[in-house]
């Protein structure tokens, strides 16, 4: 066995003292403080880790406050009644403060073993291993320097065993130890090198990409729950078009993604849906479905399909990424509507059941991905300004219907009712409808 480049149960850590750093108190969540302070009552170590001490020493707002201690988890959970322990294999402690807040208590562990990784129904969402260890031992169990640091609630000092604090103020996104291994150990770490690169604006240390390229097919291996898990994280931190993007060009995106088909335009289209995001709306994964799939629906749909066709095609192109990541019916179905919904929004107005289609409650979500595309492509523009006329209700400007003999025609009547209903393509069909008058879709500036 190979030795580590350093003893990290032993490792003495560079302590910044509060003098010398920007984390106050007054940034941290209450909540967090008081469990920090009665851990460190008690006799135990209490700090503050992860993602909230880099985003604090950022100057930026931390998503959530974690907290190790050297405490066990049966030991946290007798100083604290609202206190219930969560996984498996390792235990975390989960302290709920009301019904929304949370803060999560986890001991002090080492990196575990290869075999150690747990699987996602073993360990959740987090990364856990079930070896408790030292501080220093936690630390190297991280996967990027800057993700390392601690904030000892005992005299408020940062507490950094790998170089974090000057990767922070270098901008350095550096791998713990020997990128290859790391990487090979948790594949899912060269994503998170990638986000974080993107997050924080932040330059890969030269020997990441290389690592990334060599070990890129290994990510194929990572359990497609956590994978999700993570590419949602990017949407949300609205750097999905680039990290997706560079994930392509250093090889890993084939192995990380592999139904989504790269192109300029998705990657276009994505950072669209950033922009979207940055601006504060939020973003569901049936959207991102449907965009990270919405290029290959336009290369292969044609304006004469019938929605049954239409139907299929999308069905089709969302199937192999919805196997591959478990995404519930529910989802792809809601994904399937706002492609259909694209279709026609691209077919143009005036189309019989153009009233029921715009009174359907998917449509309105269904003309932001059309007016990203608009956007993306640089085209449409006429078409997006007159639907999003007609949806917010002035239908005035597109020729009606011919009249025909005056009498209104029924619809035929359906002989089964469709397995899935679907209420979009319902409307679609009822624009479709061979025996109904197809009208005029120009005009309509
Ligand atoms: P944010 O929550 O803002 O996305 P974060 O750094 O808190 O960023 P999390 O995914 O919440 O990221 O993980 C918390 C911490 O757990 C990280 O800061 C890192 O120290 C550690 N960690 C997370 N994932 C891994 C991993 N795959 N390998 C090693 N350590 C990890
Ligand atoms: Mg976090």
């Amino acid at each position: 066995m190979s030795p580590e480049p350093f003893e990290a149960s032993t490792m003495a850590p560079v302590v910044i003292p509060r003098a010398e750093h920007t984390v106050s108190r007054s940034l941290i969540d209450e909540n967090s403080l008081k469990v920090l302070y009665r851990l460190r009552r008690h006799g135990y170590r209490a700090y503050l880790v992860g993602g909230s001490v880099r985003d604090l020493l950022l100057g930026r707002q931390p998503k959530d406050f974690d907290v190790g201690t050297d405490a066990t988890p049966d030991q946290v959970r007798k100083l604290f009644r609202n206190c219930r322990l969560v996984g498996r294999r390792f235990r975390l402690a989960h302290i709920m403060f009301g019904r929304d807040s949370l803060i999560e208590v986890a001991t002090f562990r080492r990196k575990p073993e290869q075999d150690e990784i747990p699987t996602l129904e073993e360990g959740g969402l987090h990364f856990a291993e079930n070896v408790f260890g030292s501080p220093g031992e936690d630390a190297f169990r991280r996967d990027f320097t800057i993700n390392a640091l601690f904030y000892d609630i005992d005299d408020f000092s940062i507490v950094d065993y790998m170089g974090g604090m000057q990767d922070l103020r270098d901008g350095v996104i550096r791998v713990i130890g020997d990128p290859d291994e790391r990487f090979a150990e948790d594949p899912v770490r060269m994503l998170r090198a990638l986000e974080f690169a993107a997050r924080l604006g932040f330059e890969l240390e030269p020997s990441v990409p290389p690592a990334i390229e060599r070990c890129a097919e290994q990510i194929a291996a990572a359990s497609p729950a956590r994978i999700r898990e993570e590419l949602m994280e990017l949407f949300r931190h609205k750097v999905s078009g680039q990290v997706l993007q560079k994930a392509d060009k250093i090889g890993l995106l084939e192995f990380l993604v592999p139904d989504f088909k790269p192109s300029r335009e998705s990657f276009d289209l994505l950072r669209q849906l950033d922009m979207r995001t940055a601006s504060g709306v939020a973003v569901r994964e049936f959207f991102i479905l449907a965009a990270m799939t919405l290029h290959r629906f336009v290369q292969q749909v044609q304006p004469e399909m019938t929605v049954g066709d239409v139907h299929k095609l999308a069905n089709h192109l969302l199937a192999g990424h919805c196997r591959y990541f478990s995404v519930a019916n529910g989802i792809k179905h809601q994904a399937r509507e706002l492609l259909i919904a694209f279709f026609r929004f691209q077919r143009g107005r005036g189309r019989r059941g153009e009233q029921r289609f715009l009174r359907h409650p998917a449509t309105a979500e269904a003309l932001e991905l059309y007016r990203l595309w608009c956007e993306t492509i640089n085209s449409d523009r006429d078409q997006l300004e007159s639907w999003t006329r007609a949806l917010a209700g002035d239908l005035g400007d597109v020729k009606s219907a011919p009249k025909g003999d005056g009498k209104r025609k029924r619809r035929p009547r359906r002989r089964k009712k469709p397995p899935v209903a679907d209420a979009v393509a319902d409307v679609v069909d009822v624009a479709n409808n061979k025996s109904e008058a197809d009208v005029s879709s120009e005009g309509t500036s």
